[in-house]
């Protein structure tokens, strides 16, 4: 039986766009290069666990995570694929990354010296290198420090180098100078490894924005995130995609009351918003609580009622907000926050430019609370809602 939900307020996410996003990028990278699906954050919003388990059903190799919990979740949903966590993992957290299969990032020789004191078992641990070539974040900055590390690593062979990596600033910018120079240090930070007589078997430096604009140059692995999810890198890189991304994540309320309102009357907190006329509005079940942010408020902001846009009025609460319809519709009609209705389509891009932000972030604010449908073929084949797992019916 599917898990139920009780108030009209619901994400759908499409599977079928994101195992033809994760096909096309396949079809479009040298035979050489493999994919790894990033997952982290919940799947940028989708779902971690479904959306894993799509790009892995549709050719992805590897998955990416941002800490260790997050790679367990998927092991303990049963995934067996190999997950790199991106940050930095605790060094006395190696024994739970050994026993759950999940490979790690490095970039200190004192890690390493600390890890090898705490690690008392003989099961390999599976480390992928971090060389920081210009974003100033996670990573081997110099020769010294990487053949400090080399020689750390060499001194016990339970520490096994699978991999080294770097993460590009600017991939997404149509100024490639910037990438260009992070693309020669990393060459050179390859070129020290290689000193060392380290080879370890994952190159791998492209996100997105790098994978699409350079498929020829990404080594053996890209780090496939956003453009999974079917959003574009920047808006710059929207008109330049070599294919067609299908957007995967639809937001959807319903109306909870419509009423007729007489002119000069006040809508929400603050009284802010006041009818000019006779007004049809309607009441709609999602509000700053669920992720919908308060900045949204105000008419720039719309949803979508029967195929037409209709603009938020007065200030977003914490669980409902206030739209103004174009004629009288029926309490339950479905409210398009993201996504399409008939004609009419509001994608992430447009919540994102309103909210001053990256498409990135809009379906990462969608939280708990609001429960995840997933499609497959245009079935329902999944509802997750964590509030209440554990109800019995
Ligand atoms: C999040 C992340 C990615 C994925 O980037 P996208 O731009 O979403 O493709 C790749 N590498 C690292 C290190 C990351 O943190």
């Amino acid at each position: 039986m599917m898990a139920p939900y009780y108030r009209d307020t619901w994400v759908e996410v499409d599977l079928d766009a994101i195992e033809s996003n994760v096909q096309n990028m396949i079809n479009y990278l040298p035979d050489k290069t493999q994919l790894m699906a990033v997952v982290k954050a919940n799947g940028y919003g989708h779902g971690a666990v479904e959306v894993a388990e799509t790009a892995l059903a549709s050719g992805a190799d590897w998955l990416a995570v941002a800490f260790l919990d997050e790679a367990v979740e998927l092991r303990l949903a049963g995934i067996e694929a190999p997950i790199l966590v991106l940050g930095r993992a605790r060094p006395e957290d190696v024994l739970t990354a050994v026993k759950y299969h999940i490979s790690l990032t490095v970039y200190q020789a004192e890690w390493l010296e600390e890890a090898m004191r705490f690690y008392k078992k003989n099961d390999p641990v599976f480390l992928h290198l971090k060389l920081d070539t210009g974003m100033g974040r996670l990573g081997i900055r110099d020769e010294q420090s990487l053949s400090r590390f080399a020689r750390k690593l060499k001194e016990d062979n339970r520490f096994v180098l699978e991999g080294v990596y770097t993460h590009f600033a600017t991939a997404d910018e149509d100024d490639e100078s910037y990438f260009n120079e992070q693309y020669q240090r990393f060459k050179t930070g390859l070129s020290w490894l290689k000193k060392e007589n380290i080879n370890p078997n994952m190159i791998h430096c492209g996100n997105s924005a790098a994978s699409l604009k350079h498929p020829d140059k990404m080594f053996n692995l890209v780090r496939f995130g956003i453009s999974m999810y079917g959003l574009s890198p920047s808006p710059s890189m929207r008109e330049k995609l070599p294919f067609q991304l299908k957007e995967a994540f639809s937001l959807y309320a319903c109306l909870t009351h419509v009423k007729k309102v007489e002119p000069d009357e006040a809508i929400s907190y603050g009284a802010t918003y006041r009818t000019s006329s006779y007004e049809w509005i309607g009441t709609v079940g999602i509000g700053y609580a669920d992720g919908w942010r308060r900045e949204l408020s105000g008419q720039h902001n719309q949803v979508i009622v029967n195929g037409e846009r209709c603009p938020v009025v007065g200030r977003i609460c914490m669980d409902q907000l206030m739209c103004r319809l174009n004629s009288e519709v029926p309490v339950g009609t479905k409210v398009t926050l993201i996504g399409s209705d008939q004609d009419e389509r509001i994608t992430i891009d447009e919540i994102a430019e309103l909210l001053e932000t990256i498409n990135y972030e809009v379906p990462c604010m969608i939280n708990e609370r609001v429960p995840r449908i997933y499609l497959k073929n245009k079935e329902i084949i999944k509802i997750k809602n964590p509030l209440i797992k554990g109800i019995r019916l």
